[in-house]
Order: C-alpha cells, then sequence, then structure tokens
C-alpha cells in the first residue's frame, strides 16, 4: 500500500481474504469496513471480531491513546490493513467500503482531561470526515457513542429518550459535548444525505487490552490490588456504574451493524448490572485475592452519581442482552491484569512491547 495516487489517495495493494460477499453476491470480494480508532481497546477487539466473519477490516488510528501493540497479532491476517492516519484530517480510501465504524477518540476520564483539544476536534472533525467517507461510498455508518451524553442523569435507569444533563462547559465537557455533537452530525447526514446511520451509546466496558494506566476504576483497582496498593475510591463510592464484558458489547455493535434497518437507530449498549464504586472494590480485592486496603480521595468535578442503561430498546430490535456476568467478566479479566502487572514490575517501560512484531503498516498518513 501506499500513498501514491494522483488524487491523494491511498492505494490499499493487499488483497481481502475470502469472506462475506458483499451485495447482489455479483462482486466476488468480500465486505469491507474501516474502523476508526481501531488499535484502540474496543477497536481492536472489533477488528478481530470482523476479521473472524470474513471482512476486511482497514484499521485507522494515530495511537494517541491506543498501542500497535493490540493489533500486532493481526498483522498477518491476509484481510487486515493497519493505516496510520489522524481521522481530524481528511479519509480518501480507494475501492469499496460497506462499513464505516467510527472509534476514535479517547474514551477514559483520565485521558479526554489530558488531550481536551485532541477530544473534541477527533468527536466534530473526526466524524465529520469519517461520515463523509461513508456518504461517498454509500456505506453504513456507525458512531461509537457513549453514556456520557447523558452526562450526571436525573433519569435512571437511562432510556435512549433521555435527553441528559450535562454541564456544557465542565471538564468532562470536553467528550460529552464531542459525542453530543457527533450524534447531532450523524443523524444530519442521516437526514440530509441518507447515510444509513446506526449509533450504539456505549456504557463502561472492560476486558483485555486496557491499560493499565488509563485511570479508569477497573483498571486501577486491578492494578493496585495486584500490587498490594490501596485501592482508591473516589467520594465515598456510593455513585454507580453499569460494567459490561468486551465480548458482550462486540456482539451487540455487530448486531448493530448488520441490523437490515434503513431508519437512523440509536440504542445503549451496557450491562444493566449496576455496582456502587465501594462494592466494586470489595469484590476486586476478592477476586484478586488481594489484602489491599481501601482508601478514599476526592470526588472529581462533574462525576456521574448513577450510570445504569435501560436495554428494553436493545433487546426489543437486536435480541441483544450481556451474557458475561460481573463477577465472571473479573475472573476473565484477571489473567490479562495480572500479566500486565507483572510486566510492569519487571520494570519494562512499554508493557508487551517485547512481543510486538514490526506492523506491517498499510500506508502512512495521507
Ligand atoms: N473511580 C474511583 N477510583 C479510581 C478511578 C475511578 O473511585 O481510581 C471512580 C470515578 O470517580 C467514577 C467511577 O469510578 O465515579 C468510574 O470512573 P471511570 O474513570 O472508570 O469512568 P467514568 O464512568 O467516570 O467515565
Amino acid at each position: 500500500m501506499s500513498k501514491n495516487s494522483d488524487n491523494g489517495e491511498i492505494r490499499i495493494f493487499r488483497p481481502g481474504a475470502c469472506a462475506p460477499v458483499r451485495g447482489n453476491g455479483k462482486r466476488r470480494t468480500p465486505a469491507r469496513a474501516v474502523i476508526t480508532g481501531g488499535a484502540g481497546f474496543v477497536g481492536s477487539h472489533l477488528c478481530e471480531r470482523l476479521l473472524a466473519e470474513g471482512y476486511e477490516v482497514l484499521c485507522l488510528d494515530n495511537l494517541l491513546t491506543s498501542s500497535e501493540k493490540n493489533i500486532a497479532h493481526l498483522g498477518s491476517e491476509p484481510g487486515f490493513a493497519y493505516i496510520p492516519h489522524d481521522v481530524t484530517r481528511p479519509i480518501f480510501i480507494q475501492g469499496p467500503v460497506d462499513y464505516v465504524l467510527h472509534f476514535a477518540s479517547p474514551a477514559s476520564p483520565q485521558d479526554y482531561l489530558e488531550h481536551p483539544i485532541a477530544t473534541l476536534k477527533v468527536g466534530s472533525l473526526g466524524t465529520h470526515n469519517a461520515l463523509g467517507l461513508a456518504r461517498t461510498k454509500g456505506a453504513t455508518f456507525l458512531l461509537a457513542s457513549t453514556s456520557e451524553v447523558y452526562g450526571d442523569p436525573e433519569v435512571h435507569p437511562q432510556p435512549e429518550s433521555y435527553w441528559g444533563k450535562v454541564n456544557p462547559v465542565g471538564p468532562r465537557s470536553v467528550y460529552d459535548e464531542a459525542k453530543r455533537y457527533a450524534e447531532a452530525v450523524t443523524l444530519a447526514y442521516a437526514r440530509t444525505h441518507g447515510v444509513r446511520v446506526r449509533v450504539p451509546r456505549i456504557f463502561n466496558t472492560y476486558g483485555r487490552r486496557m491499560r493499565l494506566n488509563d485511570g479508569r476504576v477497573l483498571p486501577n483497582f486491578m492494578s493496585q490490588a495486584l500490587q498490594g496498593e490501596p485501592l482508591t475510591v473516589h467520594g465515598d463510592g456510593s455513585q454507580t456504574r453499569s460494567l459490561c464484558y468486551v465480548s458482550d458489547l462486540v456482539e451487540g455493535i455487530f448486531r448493530l451493524m448488520l441490523l437490515d434497518r434503513d431508519e437512523p437507530i440509536i440504542v445503549n449498549l451496557g450491562n444493566p448490572e449496576e455496582v456502587t464504586v465501594r462494592d466494586l472494590a470489595v469484590e476486586i480485592l476478592e477476586v484478586t485475592g488481594s489484602s489491599s486496603a481501601i482508601v478514599y480521595r476526592p470526588l472529581p468535578e462533574d462525576d456521574p452519581r448513577q450510570r445504569r442503561p435501560d436495554t428494553g430498546l436493545v433487546q426489543r430490535i437486536l435480541g441483544w442482552s450481556p451474557k458475561v456476568s460481573r463477577r465472571e467478566g473479573l475472573r476473565m479479566v484477571l489473567p490479562y491484569f495480572q500479566e500486565a502487572v507483572r510486566a510492569v514490575s519487571k520494570e519494562v517501560p512499554d508493557f508487551g512491547a517485547e512481543i510486538v512484531p514490526a506492523m506491517p503498516a498499510a500506508a502512512s498518513a495521507l
């Protein structure tokens, strides 16, 4: 692959693998998906799933908060190509594209507070560019939205019809408002240009490949528990979250992507099993067998008090509900965090870096 075409398009020379046949079956090519943020935590699981389903996958990422090590194992897959690219700049792809899945964005509070402008740009300019690609190619567009569009909700659990309670100038607004704008421009493209759009509002998700130091509650508690450090509960720990295991989330996204309906679809994707942050700390102590203490730290500004998805709509239209309980999920993810902590304690500066083969990047950025 190279960027040497006259019109600036990225040329992809790697042929796709045998896979689902696109359209009416006359073109014997695999369906092709562009995943922005494909080297991130959720994005990389999605790349993996689509490849396993026989899709050709083009992963676009600028690695601001993600890592090539998340996709290193996909480098030898014939249907996979990685394109280093900042999606706040225009996206040109040669050839057909059937799905544009827009997952690029810092997503943990720590990350978006550290990259406020980049977060606003990827939610606005990045979404606009990804929509432009979908419109040009006649592709289905799926925006990774978030429960943060509900802000600090006054309605509980949160149904899709709830408009939210967001502080437009608070520290979290860089993410909340970026995603709210992203939803608005996505719906505008559906209404104005007839782009087929899907908007999953993703609630707290966890699983392998979360960064140990991304600041989110689960990696923080896991690494603290496994290193014998105190677990840092913010506030009095009575605020709630509902945690979804990543394989359940990816199943929901896959079903949503394939849903054969033309109208815009906006649905919550998350596990309704709600837990207080304090109880989560206790569960993680139990699962890890740690005797770490629990300590209390100030609650960050605008930290949502309660969060739980109303999953009635998604159950009705996709027949989807999460399969992995929190207990089970915590046990399943434990070996990943144990290995991550071991790597850190051996003072390997970049966890997993030693197992990363050279990534055959499909193209340099435009
Ligand atoms: N939290 C905590 N201790 C930590 C990290 C987070 O008590 O070390 C709290 C945080 O204040 C919030 C909840 O856990 O109430 C979930 O935070 P997270 O950063 O995972 O994501 P959020 O759901 O707020 O986007």
